[in-house]
């Protein structure tokens, strides 16, 4: 069974120092158990590598208060500095969802949760913002993905675009958008074919899309339990359409939220959601108090 880097941090520092100021050596035997932690929580090297550093330099030298013991100050201190990161300098902005019709596209890799995503999204947006929702599906190479987000759409009371055969995704995004328009919708969401990896027919066609709506919110979705790969998507995603948020599904998984650490501190783009299961309303806020918690154990 993994052990928790709190367990580990509270271990090594009984055997340490027990009052006044955190000394040199204290600071590098915890931080090497903090390093292994975040490595062990699916955290990329140099990701993990810069945090310690950072971490460190505001360790060293920190008085430790009385009433907590210093495992339990380097925890806090390791757990406020996740925290920061994660909730990057500028925090994590709002949705930019006014001057209606405002379009949302959804991109990412086939199996990532593309689709249910979009329609989880667009259930929040109806019942939390009260806002007057349409689904569009792009992927025409799937006819059964289009299937999905009727069936979904009808599930949860939201619009779809009717499915018109033989459309290409760009015309069918240009539909959507006069649709969106004519029917006095607040928001449409547009769910784009997905790849089992990226390809470059791939990256034209959103590319493509992308400069026909200019949406106002380019939402990356990727599996939160492939953690560097889902790195890797998002900066290929980001050079190509300029990603604005990313979601993280299978947070209900047992990964370690390691994927949102690297997510955030490679690619600078804030977390939006995470999706915590099947069912239409497990798409929660990202919380980054509670994705540094999940990470320390
Ligand atoms: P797409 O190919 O990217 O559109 O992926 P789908 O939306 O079809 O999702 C693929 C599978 O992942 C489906 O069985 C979804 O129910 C499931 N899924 C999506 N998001 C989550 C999540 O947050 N947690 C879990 N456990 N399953 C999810």
């Amino acid at each position: 069974m993994f052990e928790s880097l709190s367990d580990r941090l509270g271990g090594v520092f009984d055997r340490l120092t027990k009052q006044g100021a955190l000394s040199e050596d204290d600071v590098r035997t915890a931080m090497r158990e903090v390093r292994v932690a975040l490595l062990e929580a699916d955290v990329s090297l140099p990701v993990a590598r810069d945090f310690v550093k950072r971490v460190t330099a505001k360790a060293t030298g920190a008085a430790v208060t009385k009433s907590i013991t210093p495992g339990q100050q380097v925890i806090k201190i390791v757990h406020d500095e996740l925290k920061a990161v994660l909730a990057g300098e500028e925090g994590i902005p709002p949705l930019k969802i006014d001057n209606p019709p405002a379009p949302i596209l959804m991109v990412g890799l086939q199996g990532g949760g593309k689709t249910t995503t979009t329609a989880k999204l667009a259930k929040r947006l109806k019942e939390r913002d009260g806002k007057r929702v349409l689904m569009a599906s792009l992927d025409v190479n799937r006819p059964a993905a289009m299937e999905q987000l009727a069936i979904l759409g009808t599930q949860i009371g939201v619009d779809t675009l009717p499915i018109v055969a033989g459309q290409k995704p760009v015309d069918i995004a240009k539909r959507a958008k006069t649709q969106a328009g004519l029917g006095g919708y607040d928001v449409y969401l547009l769910d784009t074919a997905g790849r089992l990896q990226i390809d470059q027919v791939l990256m034209d066609e959103v590319a493509q899309v992308h400069a026909a709506v200019q949406p106002r919110e380019t939402l990356l979705v990727v599996d939160g339990l492939t953690g560097q790969v889902a790195v890797e998507v998002a900066e290929e995603f980001d050079a190509k359409v300029g990603v604005t948020g990313v979601v993280l599904t299978r947070m209900d998984g047992d990964g370690r939220g390691g994927a949102a650490l690297s997510m955030r501190a490679v690619t600078g783009k804030p977390i939006r959601f995470v999706g915590t299961g099947e069912k239409m309303d497990a798409l929660e806020s990202f919380e980054p108090d509670r994705i540094a918690g999940r990470i320390l154990g």
